[in-house]
């Protein structure tokens, strides 16, 4: 095995070839639209951008995101090695223009050219007890990525309270402001309690969820899908041109919160919607 050529395709297909999940979301959403209507044309021209993309190995948007690493390691694995081959493998992806050179010094302003740079990619590593090593990637947009956004609860402007109904309410009002930005279809990615980091990564991480899989907790689990009803009556739709679908789906997590804090993270994802795993077993490698 290559484990450098294995990242390279795990990027590859992360950027070219969209989840069946998402697509069958997609298709959903433009069978449920008006024939004639703006919103089925943009879901029709989506649809074969994604067709295209994957055909011809392409980038299925030519802005291929941050490259956001979840790596799951057995004992006594090395976190550096695994960092140090798949920096070679965006550096090559870069080069084969499966990816777009998206790390950008913030004080220079100088783009590093190969997708590497200080935090980038961005690594999350945990330990588990499992023999196998596996690899969740995500490709993150940052025009999705700038619609994204934080509430303090309690929120004056919306009348937003410390329970589930004020958590509702900030989660409509920052789709709300978004109108379209951020390339609707969305779907949204939330993480409730926590302190300021660690809410923002409990709603990135969401997003490893597939469409339609639902919180164990029913309570959430039902909050989840009323809201997506909600959301999607905000007659917002695909890239803003009105239409029955805004969002395609809403993942909810939570976590303890300090008795003083109350923060809800609304991470939001555009209708390339990329994220693939990559397990390395027995020496073998296996996607999803
Ligand atoms: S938000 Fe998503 S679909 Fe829109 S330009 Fe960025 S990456 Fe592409």
């Amino acid at each position: 095995m290559d484990l450098k050529q294995s990242f390279v395709e795990l990027l590859r297909r992360a950027a070219t070839d969209l989840s069946p999940d998402v697509e069958n979301a997609l298709k959903q959403a433009h069978d449920r639209e008006e024939d004639g209507s703006p919103a089925k044309a943009v879901f029709r021209t989506i649809l074969e951008n994604v067709r295209l993309a994957r055909e011809q190995s392409t980038p299925m948007c030519q802005d291929t995101g941050s490259l956001i690493f979840y790596i799951d390691l057995p004992v006594g694995e090395k976190e550096e090695y695994y960092i140090n081959i798949i920096k070679e493998a965006a550096e090559e992806a870069t080069k084969k223009q499966y990816l777009r050179p998206n790390a950008v010094n913030p004080i220079t302003g100088k783009n590093s050219g190969n997708n590497v740079g200080i935090n980038a990619p961005y690594f999350h590593f945990h330990q588990w007890d499992k023999g196998e090593v596996r690899v969740r990637l995500m490709l993150k947009g940052g025009g999705s990525e700038n619609v994204g956004t934080q509430y303090k609860l309690p929120y004056g402007p919306v009348h937003a309270g410390r329970d589930l109904a004020g958590v509702r309410k900030v989660i409509i009002d920052a789709v709300y402001k978004a109108q379209g930005l951020g390339c609707a279809p969305g779907t949204l990615g939330i993480g409730i309690g926590g302190d300021r980091v660690t809410s923002y990564a409990l709603s990135k991480e969401q997003f490893f969820r597939k469409l339609g899989d639902r919180n164990p907790d029913k309570e959430i689990a039902e909050f989840e899908l009323s809201l997506k009803d909600d959301l999607n009556k905000l007659n917002i739709g695909p890239m803003g041109f009105g239409g029955k679908t805004t969002v395609l789906d809403v993942f909810v997590g939570y976590q303890h919160r300090h008795p003083a804090t109350f923060y809800v993270a609304i991470s939001y994802m555009c209708w390339a919607f990329r994220r693939k795993t990559m397990t390395i077993k027995n020496g073998e490698v296996y996607y999803d």
